[in-house]
């Protein structure tokens, strides 16, 4: 395997001619290997040699997650002895999908974070550290570790949560780069300010944020991002990926947008038809995995709904950026004759000065629409502070969504149920998905 950081420098017509190259080889690779994909070409009357460019893509049908869950093992092309490593991500019919990687697999995956890390202005001399889980089955923990290892870096491996444990390694050993969900970094600041720690006198300068959206799809920083940096000087890099792409989004010091990363993964966006949108248009995130061995993925819609822009950045690199996830279709709010995606509502809540904590939790009522029930830590258990966090929602949302206020404790256990890898902040009790 030969990859480089360097190949999102190169001009728009090689890094095309390069991913047509590869798109023909993954192809032919589970046209050879893939039991599903097999089966899918030779059901449909599909001939790959028909597909001589990622414009032809839109010939091929999609890969949904069903497809995946249901039939997770005929995805798998290598046999059982050569993979290496199991992980999952959460499936949407109960049940936990499976991708299992190769140590090529895992190699492209420490590749794939090493350059990431690169674009995210990050060197050999720099400290990371990692504030989020390593086990569980989850892929991107893994990732970060191995891509600092390839980087020449140091690592310190925290773990997730414990804002105490968290400002002791900081004195101690000093890094220069946080890896942390931006609302943990919030309660780091939170917890800072309780014990009287100089934040802005620690060794760290920089935090790559990742699962939550620091900036708005004009990439200006969100109310999560402003509240941060409103505090604590650092640099904030956003990093977008999921377990079944294999591959990251990150964001260069320009923060306009995750680049592609174009030798590791094809990327289209669809609307609903599964036809392509225009840049700066949202649509669905759609995948094709370059480069790997045991479950490869061709068309793989994502459920995350960005925009991408493919004008040069300032950085020097060609590649396409994509925006923050405006929302996952998923987690789509019919709420009382508006829609609404979660992270807008969640940019609501971190924007209200009387809530501490809060999970949105959306249910369907007897009449099959949306209702929205939040969770909600207030800052002060009055009646004062109710009738505000009411007034605000109502005026903003033009509808009033039922509130529960709970006890930071009871807060902390629907947060991090023991199943979870990363905090829950949306709880979907839908009928009928
Ligand atoms: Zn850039």
């Amino acid at each position: 395997m030969i990859y480089s950081p360097q190949s999102a420098f190169q001009d728009k017509i090689t890094i095309s001619a390069m991913q047509n190259k590869k798109l023909g080889e993954m192809l032919r690779y589970i046209n050879t290997h893939s039991p599903h994909y097999k089966r899918l070409f030779q059901n449909n009357n599909i001939d790959i040699s028909a597909i001589q460019s990622v414009k032809d893509l839109v010939l091929l049908p999609v890969t949904n997650k069903e497809d995946l869950q249901q039939n997770n093992d005929d995805f798998l092309c290598v046999g059982k002895n050569r993979i290496i490593e199991y992980t999952s991500t959460s499936g949407t019919l109960g049940s936990p999908v499976t991708i299992a990687l190769t140590e090529n697999d895992l190699q492209r995956l420490a590749y794939n974070e090493y350059s990431s890390f690169v674009c995210a202005d990050s060197k050999p001399d720099d400290i990371f550290q990692l504030m989020l889980t390593l086990d569980r089955q989850f892929m991107a923990g893994m990732a970060y570790y191995s891509g600092i290892r390839k980087l020449g870096a140091g690592v310190v491996r925290v773990g997730p949560g414990v804002p105490s444990l968290q400002w002791e390694t900081i004195a101690r050993l000093k890094p220069t780069t946080i890896v942390a969900v931006p609302s943990f970094i919030v309660k780091l600041i939170q917890f800072a300010a309780e014990h009287n720690i100089a934040i802005n006198k620690t060794s760290v300068q920089k935090a790559i944020c990742i699962g939550e959206n620091i900036r708005n799809t004009d990439f200006s920083l969100n109310v999560l991002g402003k509240k941060i940096t409103g505090h604590w000087n650092i640099k904030l890099y956003s990093t977008y990926a999921s377990t079944e792409m294999q591959t990251a989004f990150t964001e260069c010091g320009e923060g306009k947008g995750g680049h592609h990363q174009p030798e590791l993964i094809i990327i289209e966006l669809l609307d609903e038809n599964n036809q392509p949108v225009p840049a700066g248009v949202p649509g669905e995130v759609v995948i094709t995995s370059l480069g790997v061995e045991a479950m490869p993925l061709l068309r793989y819609k994502t459920g995350d709904i960005c925009m991408a822009f493919d004008e040069p950045c300032k950085c020097g690199r060609s590649t396409l950026r994509l925006s923050p996830v405006i929302g996952r279709k998923k987690q789509m709010i019919k709420f009382k004759g508006t829609t609404l995606f979660a992270p807008a509502l969640f940019e609501l809540l971190n924007g209200m000065a009387e809530v501490r904590e809060y999970v949105a939790e959306v249910y369907s009522n007897e009449i099959g629409t949306d209702e929205v029930l939040l969770y909600l830590v207030p800052v002060r258990n009055t009646e004062e502070c109710d009738h505000q966090i009411r007034a605000y929602l109502q005026a903003k949302l033009r509808v009033s969504p039922h509130i529960k206020y709970m006890l930071p404790e009871e807060m902390q256990k629907l947060q991090f149920p023991e199943t979870s890898r990363k905090p829950v902040k949306f709880i979907d009790k839908r009928t009928g998905g």
